[in-house]
């Protein structure tokens, strides 16, 4: 069998009797022009290895597998192995499946070495969290095509002064360079979720910072934000306060929000 071969998703999961849960964040697009589109966004080709996370019942792995990519698949539900036991064996040697747990899965080594893209419609509990893993950790991917929930997508992409704008813009975009590329219906997912999904395009930056700024940078935003009606004089009390603004060349009487990310990033030197 290839993969033209193989049956309709819905009919796989079917033959599987396989049922989404909600305890691992299952919403599955079945719809394979979404697929074909993310799997466009991310700009993945053949001879590329993309790192996929929850292939669940494998549409977008479908897809990815039919730009020519090779792709490495973890899953952390063991209910689907079979059914992706099956796509592997369509893709021709392609795919490689590996049920793990995403959160402390070693990409590094699943990428060996060579240059890898990461592709996925994120369970959304745990999408943040890994999120901050791929742009702070060892592993370091050269694109992240990530689906999130929209509002998450927009805390990503937001700039200072908006309401959205908070830690997750400032570690984001201190590290990549991030777009808001695509919207996505609850209808479009079986089941569909409550809310409006984004796909979110990120291109980590080359020249990768520090771990030592990369930590005072979490330390910073996490006091700034975490009070961020408060001028930093109070917020960043503990780190050093007015001291360590006038350190960072910036006026203590400003509030967290108002900061752009080079301003973080001073602030994190100055620590
Ligand atoms: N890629 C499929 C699609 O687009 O139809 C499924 C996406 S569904 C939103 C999320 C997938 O991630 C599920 O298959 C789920 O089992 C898997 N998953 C949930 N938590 C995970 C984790 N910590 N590590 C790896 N996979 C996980």
């Amino acid at each position: 069998m290839t993969l033209d071969d193989l049956p309709p998703l819905r009919d796989t999961l079917d033959g599987h009797g396989l049922i989404a849960k909600k305890s691992f964040g299952q919403h599955f697009l079945f719809d394979l022009n979404i697929t074909r589109k993310i799997a466009r966004l991310a700009g993945v080709g053949a001879g590329d290895h993309v790192i996929e996370v929850g292939p669940g019942p494998g549409g977008l792995t479908r897809a990815l597998l039919e730009t020519g990519a090779q792709v490495t698949a973890i899953e952390k539900d063991p209910r689907f192995l079979p059914l992706l036991e099956e796509l592997a064996q369509a893709s021709g040697g392609a795919l490689t499946v590996h049920l793990d747990d995403a959160l402390t899965a070693d990409e590094a080594a699943l990428a060996a070495g060579g240059p890898t893209a990461v592709v996925s419609n994120l369970p959304y509990n745990v999408g943040t969290p890994l999120l901050i893993k791929w742009l702070t950790g060892r592993f370091q991917p050269i694109s992240l095509t990530l689906m999130f929930q929209k509002e998450v997508a927009e805390r990503i992409v937001a700039a200072p002064g908006s309401d959205a704008y908070g830690r997750l813009a400032v570690i984001a975009q201190a590290t990549a360079d991030a777009k808001l590329v695509m919207e996505v219906s609850p209808r479009a997912f079986t089941p569909p979720p409550k809310v409006t999904s984004a796909v979110v395009h990120l291109v980590p930056h080359a020249a990768r910072l520090d771990q030592a700024l990369l930590d005072a940078l979490q330390t910073i935003t996490a006091a700034a934000f975490g009070q961020r009606r408060k001028m930093l004089r109070s917020s960043l009390k503990q780190l050093g306060g007015e001291s360590l603004c006038e350190k960072a060349r910036i006026d203590p009487s400003r509030r967290a929000e108002t900061l752009d990310v080079e301003e973080f990033l001073s602030l994190a030197k100055a620590i």
